[in-house]
């Protein structure tokens, strides 16, 4: 093909064969390491395990590329930056690393080589901070500019420079003067996780231009996905679920706070399972210690916050169980990743609980460092987790793929997900009658400045008695109790449907705020129960699926 041809490629092929020992591009490095070394900006969407270190160490060592000299990558893991220097050691390629912490008879050397005539190191790895925080480096990057020895800035892990992201960093956000600075040096950004809202603001925060942007499939097949509403005794079901699906293997078992990592652990241990617990206010060497024990396997399973995670590539995690639910999908997609990286089958099991809901919805409300704008964000993604949450129909995996925008066809799951694999009696029912009414409801709430909550919303509709009903005078609103006597389940999947499908909008109808319907013809020929769709964030309209 046309990347063959390049003037590249025989190059990038020869390295690979006798720096990399490997035979063989996987899908994208080869139009990434050319489009970069033709002098573009490259943006790579790469799941984990993908080889993304391949598409920016290969080019580093590439001399027929456009520009020429130090390969920068900037990377947030001092930790991971070593581990890849010593690696590229081994390989005979000249790497180094510019880090804060690094002893000082060290950067002084570098420093010197830096500005020394002589050869330049291929490859320099750098934290954000010290790449754009330290006036040693601007001097260093100043001086290469000027003899044109920056080969190109690679921003790994990229997704940080997000302020959608929920990792945010703050010294990713100076990465953006990087464009103004040396504007003729080409960007190679790459990440794992990137929603679109992500992905554009990693093109506009560093400033990229025309890019060549390339993804891939995130779909990780080899992972079964299942919800279940948490039951009282939480740790008791775990337990089970551990000692009768996976007894002796490596898992996750991810917490919503501090204080619970360490009950579950112990109530695990209580209960059998050899467990620990990790989250981010514990020592620097108790974390090592648990993080290490879990790594080498003498302990298999780790109880954690969010905390454990970035940077771990273990590859025969066998389960990820949320005992809380996460914030975000992306959150969801990020933590279950980490299960089944060598491609055996592997369980991801989320316990739901409208209770979490709340309790993370309360987190957010009650930041006052987020701004307006954000804290919309991160109310919309919690609502998408829970619509994701408590859908009892649609595929999970064609829902945690449409937050890449990506499409996937639901008889491809072939059951690995609960949804598709209970599909068997279920009921297509058309439910146009009770989508109308409840329209009609929330407009009519609308109309009287009344803010209408799902449960609210369902309950008011089958004409509910309950006091604090009664108090805002649910009875003045059109539909009130024109459900009485239908199934509560049906209307609440009934309002679930609408709310995925976006006819209620704002989104937030649970978190409180009140709902405008709109587009009520949309509903004529929508069904609920069992309508198996292609779940793309709930925009295609209902005549569509019914094909
Ligand atoms: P990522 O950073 O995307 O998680 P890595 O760069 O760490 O992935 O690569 C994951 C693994 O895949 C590594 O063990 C690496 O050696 C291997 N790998 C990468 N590219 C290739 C390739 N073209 N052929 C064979 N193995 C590869
Ligand atoms: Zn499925």
């Amino acid at each position: 093909g046309a990347l063959e041809r390049s003037a590249y490629y025989l190059e990038a092929k020869q390295k690979l064969s006798t720096t990399f020992g490997l035979q063989e591009f996987r899908k994208n490095q080869l139009d990434a390491i050319i489009g970069t070394l033709s002098g573009r900006d490259v943006l790579v969407l790469m799941p984990t395990g993908g080889g993304k270190s391949l598409c920016y160490q290969l080019p580093a060592l590439c001399t027929s590329g456009r520009t020429h000299g130090v390969s920068f990558i900037v990377s947030p893991l001092i930790a991971l930056m070593e581990d890849q220097v010593q690696q590229l050691r081994s390989k005979d390629v000249d790497a180094d690393l510019f880090t804060s912490e690094r002893d000082f008879s060290d950067r002084s050397k570098l420093r010197n080589r830096l500005f020394s005539a002589g050869d330049k190191p291929n490859i320099v790895y750098i934290t954000p901070e010290r790449l754009s925080g330290s006036p040693e480096m601007s001097r260093i990057l100043e001086y290469l500019y000027q003899r044109s020895e920056i080969a190109r800035f690679v921003i790994d892990e990229a997704h940080l420079i997000s302020s959608w992201g929920r990792d945010f960093r703050d010294s990713y956000v100076a990465l953006r003067t990087l464009r103004e600075k040396f504007p003729n040096i080409p960007i190679m950004a790459l990440t794992a996780t990137a929603t679109e809202e992500e992905r554009r603001d990693i093109v506009t925060g560093l400033g990229m231009r025309d890019h060549l942007f390339l993804t891939q499939s995130f779909n990780r097949a080899n992972l079964r996905y299942t919800v279940v509403k948490k039951p009282q005794r939480t740790v008791d079901y775990i337990s089970r679920f551990i000692q009768e699906r996976h007894p002796g293997a490596t898992g996750i078992v991810y917490c919503g706070g501090r204080d619970k990592c360490e009950t579950v652990a112990r109530q695990l241990r209580d209960l059998g399972v050899e467990a620990k617990h990790f989250h981010a206010e514990m020592s620097p060497t108790d974390k090592a210690k648990a993080m290490s024990t879990w790594k080498e396997g003498s302990c298999k399973v780790i109880v954690a916050t969010i905390a454990f995670g970035m940077g771990i590539d273990k590859p025969d995690v066998r389960f990820v169980i949320h005992h809380d639910m996460p914030s975000s999908l992306a959150g969801y997609n990020q933590e279950t990743g980490r299960a089944g990286r060598d491609g055996k089958p592997s369980d991801c099991l989320l316990l739901y609980s409208f209770k979490d809901f709340g309790w993370q919805r309360d987190r957010i409300m009650k930041d006052d460092t987020l701004s307006h704008e954000n804290r919309a964000r991160l109310n919309r993604a919690l609502e998408a987790m829970d619509h994701f949450s408590t859908n009892t129909t649609d595929c999970r995996r064609a829902q945690l793929l449409s937050i890449y925008s990506e499409r996937f066809d639901p008889r491809d799951c072939g059951g690995s997900c609960d949804n598709c694999k209970s599909t068997d009696g279920v009921v297509e029912e058309d439910v146009s009658a009770t989508a109308a009414d409840l329209v009609a409801l929330v407009r009519s709430a609308e109309a009287h400045g009344m803010k209408i909550t799902k449960p609210m919303c369902v309950e008011t509709y089958r004409g509910s008695k309950r006091k604090d009903l009664v108090e805002k005078q649910v009875d003045r609103l059109q539909g009130f109790g024109a459900g009485k006597g239908q199934d509560k389940g049906r209307i609440d999947r009934t309002v679930q449907r609408l709310l995925d499908d976006n006819v209620f909008e704002p989104v937030v109808l649970s978190a409180g705020a009140s709902a405008v319907a709109r587009e009520q013809q949309r509903l004529a020929p929508a069904t609920v129960e069992g309508a198996r769709r292609v779940s793309t964030g709930g925009a295609a309209p209902p005549e569509a699926e019914a094909a």
